[in-house]
């Protein structure tokens, strides 16, 4: 039997367990997806100590995603992004992954969006819109960052290249230009609110959210209703997790079971 499972605190919501476990019941494999929900005194026993506890491969979430760099060697992406979502321990060294990077564009590809030569703006500057943002320069968009910290934003545009940083006060004004509209904050969760005054909306965006609770959200609904292309948060923790998956087995993840599974949990 292999494990593999998922570490944050707190992780009792998490879609991961039923998206990996129905892959794993989907190709008949003797394999299990755990939930690890230490205090940051227990992270580097856990980490260190998981190849020896049957574990073979990790998820990382909120808080950790920062912290395990320091226990794992990140690959290229993620020391770039210096955030690791997914461990791998097959390997003498275990290495760190950022799958939210391919979840994301994975998610535009699932939708036949082309992103070069787009002018995107992302919202938020935190794990997801790092992430985010440094795919869409990655595929050649023009990115505008715009953060409620504006520090935050402008750190985070010095990094990525074909980048500037806005506050949330420019938003209304960058979507008139804008091509691809992304949310990577957690306005919206559980909450019927966007930072997006729907009047800024027009049909000619791509819309995606990241938050994913509820599957639709405010901004979703106020897109569709403006005739925008929209793009659910389920979209890119379902590549995000199909990335982990196919790293750690080596096969193809079976993607249309693993989104069911999600959906019907929402
Ligand atoms: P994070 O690192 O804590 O970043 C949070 C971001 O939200 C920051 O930019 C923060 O701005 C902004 N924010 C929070 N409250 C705000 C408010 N009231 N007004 C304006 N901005 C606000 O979190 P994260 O890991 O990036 O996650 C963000 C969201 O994306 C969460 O809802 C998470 O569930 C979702 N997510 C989804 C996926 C997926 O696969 N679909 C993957 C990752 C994350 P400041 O810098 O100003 O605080």
């Amino acid at each position: 039997m292999q494990t593999f499972g998922l570490i944050g605190n707190p992780v009792g919501h998490s879609l991961s367990p039923v998206m990996h476990q129905a892959a794993y019941s989907h190709l008949h494999m003797d394999a299990n997806y755990i939930t690890l929900e230490p205090d940051i005194s227990d992270l580097k026993k856990i980490i260190t100590g998981a190849p020896q506890n049957g574990i073979s491969g990790l998820n990382v979430t909120i808080p950790f995603k920062q912290d395990v760099l320091s226990y794992v060697k990140p690959n290229k992406l993620a020391k770039r992004i210096g955030a690791i979502n997914t461990i791998d321990f097959s390997e003498k060294t275990p290495i760190g992954y950022n799958t939210d990077v391919a979840g994301s564009r994975r998610s535009f590809e699932h939708y036949g969006v082309n992103l070069s030569g787009k002018n995107s703006v992302v919202i938020g500057a935190g794990g997801a819109g790092r992430a985010m943002a440094f795919m869409l320069s990655d595929e050649g968009s023009n990115v505008s960052i715009v953060n409620r910290t504006e520090s935050k934003s402008r750190s985070l545009s010095a990094s990525v290249p074909n980048s500037a940083s806005y506050g949330l006060s420019d938003l209304a004004e960058l979507i008139q230009d804008a091509d691809i509209l992304v949310n990577t904050t957690s306005v919206g969760m559980g909450a019927d609110i966007s930072l997006v005054p729907a009047t800024s909306l027009h049909s000619d965006l791509v819309v995606m959210d990241a938050v994913y609770r509820p599957l639709e959200t405010r901004l979703i609904r106020d897109a569709k209703a403006s005739g925008a292309l929209t793009i659910d948060g389920v979209w890119m923790l379902l590549y995000q997790g199909a990335e982990s998956f196919e790293i750690w087995t080596g096969k193809d993840a079976p993607v249309e079971i693993m989104n069911e599974a999600v959906r019907s949990q929402l």
